[in-house]
């Protein structure tokens, strides 16, 4: 079961990831998840890929196919993977393809969980949260009782910039600039299976499955 998890933020992918690995028992491989790892250790790896981190740039392609490389070679991954966040340009789909076959393994499937961007904005800019309590609200998944005001202590409710509107548009496209390239990429190879993530988590999780029982974990 070699698999790659593709979406954009707010489509659902954590929670997916998190279901895939619980019922066929393959390795989450994030590279983010790897890399701030890396830097809570101060790793060598950690201090290269900090100041590319913190200025929100991706980490170079060298470094990053130098760790998927290692990690896929590791005894864990024999039986299948799910990769998180990687590949995230083509020069590292190709180095994964080289990889894998190094490895005499090939890819199953990319999947890739789709959502209209106007409905990840809407999860996306939706939260609020309390200065004073803590407490964090949805306006449509969790909105608190009174508008705008917090259920504890009825302080005004606060948007952080991660969460306002023009952040969020902006980071969703330059998500999905990054994403379209691989997309095409994996749809030319035929690898690319789209799961409609407009819908309930387990039924998304259902979609999954029956495209994931076909294969032998
Ligand atoms: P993520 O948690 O996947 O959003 O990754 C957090 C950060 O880690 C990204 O913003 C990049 O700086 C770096 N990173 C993660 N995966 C990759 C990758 N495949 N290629 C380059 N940089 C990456």
């Amino acid at each position: 079961m070699n698999l790659i998890l593709m979406g954009l933020p707010g489509a659902g992918k954590g929670t997916q990831a998190e279901r895939i690995v619980e019922n066929y028992g393959v390795p989450h491989i994030s590279t983010g998840d790897m890399f701030r790892a890396a830097i809570k250790d101060e790793t060598e790896l950690g201090l290269k890929a900090k100041s590319f981190m913190d200025a929100g740039e991706l980490v170079p392609d060298d470094v990053t196919i130098g760790i998927v490389r290692e990690r896929l070679s590791q005894s864990d991954c024999e039986k299948g993977f799910l990769l998180d966040g990687f590949p995230r340009t083509v020069a590292q789909a190709e180095a994964l393809e080289e990889i894998l076959s190094s490895l005499g393994r090939s890819l199953d499937y990319v999947l890739n969980i789709d959502v209209p961007e106007q409905l990840l904005m809407e999860r996306l800019t939706g939260r609020w949260v309390s200065p004073t309590s803590g407490k964090t609200y949805h306006t449509v998944f969790n909105p608190p009782k009174v508008e705008g005001k917090c259920d504890v202590d009825g302080s005004t409710l606060i948007q952080r910039d991660d969460d306002k509107p023009e952040t969020v548009k902006k980071r969703l496209e330059v998500n999905q600039s990054q994403a379209q390239p691989l997309i095409d990429f994996y749809s030319e190879k035929g690898y690319l299976k789209n799961i409609n993530g407009n819908q309930d988590i387990s039924k998304v999780f259902e979609d999954l499955n029956e495209l994931l029982k076909g294969l032998h974990a």
